[in-house]
């Protein structure tokens, strides 16, 4: 159920409606939009009467709501959502940039990458300091050691950082330091570290299932919007299919279908999504014509000897130049809005 409010609702008589909602036991989401103000109801197993709300000042409307995911769906926010990431603003009609290397690998690897990825515009340095790895033998990340590095790097340039909790346990650490909490794909449907992080209020960029359909994708992001937490992000990084000659397959429709059924930023991470360095350039053009609000690349100083993901990984000069096309592209497509 959602409450719309008529244009012009006061603060007070919006504030009713969450009291009644609190009242019969569930929890209200106030969702301000460009014309009106909405509120959703979550909490409820089944139907909520309207009768509860239909004649409270104020009130203009009671509406169900059709999707199972209720926060994240357009039908509930029309408007996109801005996430604000110290200033950054993603989801506004500009391209955000969000690259580095797959993992933190030394200080020196970092700031060196750092210098790179601010020097081309970009506002977002990523880099895992918890890897979750296939193999319990490959490299496991720095750990505290390198967010301790990527705390660094957030002095001394004017880059946020995106980077992953890998677990409830170290989700305190890593959200000390991140500016972006990155769930990785192997997470999304980790429920537990889904609620914690819908406690927290800090922006999420939560990365699509291996294997996830766009309808868990957007459930996954409901428990984060649930529990209080509207800073997030959608990131598309590939599917599992049959095919083999990509590391997985970078399902660009996705990025169309979540810009068109959620009001969440979408990123595309192609790298993750093809996997080879020389086909993440043109893929990463594709995101930003099909209208992502965002693209996530791994760059590295020396990709041949990157301790994880070396082969997707743009070495400096292809990625110097990746950022003046997609810059140019940006500015195409926010002339044609
Ligand atoms: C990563 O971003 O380096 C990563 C591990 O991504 P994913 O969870 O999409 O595999
Ligand atoms: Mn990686």
């Amino acid at each position: 159920m959602l409450i719309l409010m008529k244009q012009g609702a006061t603060p007070e008589q919006i504030q009713a409606v969450c009291r009644r909602i609190r009242e019969i036991g569930f929890t209200p989401h106030e969702i301000p939009g460009s014309i009106r103000t909405a509120v959703g109801i979550t909490g409820n197993q089944g139907a909520v009467s309207p009768e509860h709300f239909q004649n409270l000042p104020g009130v203009a409307e009671c509406v169900p709501v059709s999707r199972p995911y209720k926060l994240v769906s357009r039908e509930v926010k029309p408007d996109p959502t801005v996430v604000d990431v110290r200033g950054a603003k993603v989801g506004d009609g500009s391209l955000s940039l969000m690259a580095g290397p797959c993992s933190v690998e030394s200080r020196d690897q970092i700031f060196r990458t750092a210098e790179v990825v601010a020097a081309s515009g970009a506002k977002f340095l990523r880099g895992g300091a918890f890897k979750p790895r296939t193999s319990p033998y490959a490299f496991q990340g720095l750990k505290e050691e390198g967010l301790q590095i990527l705390e660094d790097v957030k002095r001394n340039f004017d880059l946020r950082i995106v980077t992953e909790a890998k677990d409830t346990e170290t989700l305190e650490a890593v959200a000390a330091v991140a500016d972006v909490l990155q769930i990785g794909a192997r997470n999304m449907q980790n429920f537990s570290l889904l609620e914690a992080a819908g406690r927290l209020r800090k922006p999420v960029l939560l990365k699509r299932g291996i294997s996830a359909t766009l309808q868990e994708l957007f459930m996954a992001a409901e428990y984060l919007l649930s529990l209080g937490n509207y800073q997030v992000m959608l990131c598309e990084r590939g599917i599992r299919t049959f095919e083999t000659m990509t590391r997985n397959t970078f399902d660009l429709s996705a990025v169309v279908m979540i810009k068109h059924h959620s009001h969440l930023p979408v990123i595309a991470d192609p790298s993750h999504g093809v996997g080879i360095d020389w086909a993440v350039p043109p893929l990463a053009r594709a995101s930003v014509l099909a209208g992502a609000d965002g693209i996530m690349v791994e760059t590295h100083p020396d990709p041949s000897k990157a301790l994880s993901d070396g082969q997707q990984s743009l070495n400096f000069d292809a990625y110097r130049t990746l950022a003046g096309e997609l810059a140019e592209l940006a500015a195409w497509q926010a002339a044609r809005r």
